[in-house]
């Protein structure tokens, strides 16, 4: 039997949770998605399992003095994730005492991580006051920085994620249409380490 939900962005009909096959479009985030998800063929309705699943509050590392609230709905034109920073269209955590809106996958960004950029410390995931990212020079609201060295990054950058050093990558094929919003899902190929330093990236690009 597969795993079968009903959610209250689709009540009319149950959504199995299946793996179809390359990229989906998520009814719920509006982000695109790969792999597992629930959905409903008839409707052709998909929700990231994250999104059909996620608590309706829940307390983040990044943001971690406050309780973000799940909200179904978007919050108009301006809103962007402050961890992709692609705009939000659709269900979304947030602090709104303090202006933070993040994708919910995003939110399960991981809360440390490693970079062959630099191996001394471990990267840790903040949300906070805009500063250059070290890589791209760009300004970053959500981060992952090292305090003690001053050094922030983009979780897109860490993740060699962007599109200019995918261009250059060696690794698997890339599709360019799949956009950062996918981190999450980078984040499994970044497991081990691997896809980084696949992208050539090294510590001299932050000398
Ligand atoms: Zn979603
Ligand atoms: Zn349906
Ligand atoms: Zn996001
Ligand atoms: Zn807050
Ligand atoms: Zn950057
Ligand atoms: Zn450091």
């Amino acid at each position: 039997m597969s795993k079968e939900i009903r959610h209250i962005a689709h009540w009319k009909h149950p959504l199995v949770l299946r793996d179809t096959g390359g990229s989906f479009r998520c009814d719920g985030c509006s982000c695109l998605g790969v792999g597992s998800h629930f959905r409903c063929d008839l409707c052709d309705f998909d929700l990231h399992e994250f999104c059909a699943t996620c608590p309706p509050a829940a307390t983040f590392a990044f943001h971690g003095q406050h309780q973000l609230t799940f909200e179904r709905s978007g919050l108009g034109d301006r809103a962007t994730c402050d961890l992709c920073e692609q705009s939000i269209q659709g269900m979304h955590y947030s602090c709104r005492p303090c202006d933070v809106c993040v994708h919910p996958i995003c939110s399960q960004l991981s809360a440390t991580a490693p970079s062959p950029m630099h191996t001394a410390h471990t990267f840790v995931l903040a949300v906070g006051a805009p500063v250059p990212c070290t890589l791209c020079g760009t300004s970053c609201y959500g981060r992952y920085q090292c305090v003690p060295c001053n050094i922030n990054l983009h979780p897109r950058c860490l993740l060699g994620t962007d599109v200019d050093a995918r261009k250059d990558a060696a690794g698997p094929a890339f599709d360019e249409s799949i956009s950062p919003i996918l981190l999450p899902t980078w984040q499994g190929h970044y497991a081990g380490a691997s896809a980084m330093i696949r992208m050539g990236h090294s510590m001299a690009d932050l000398a």
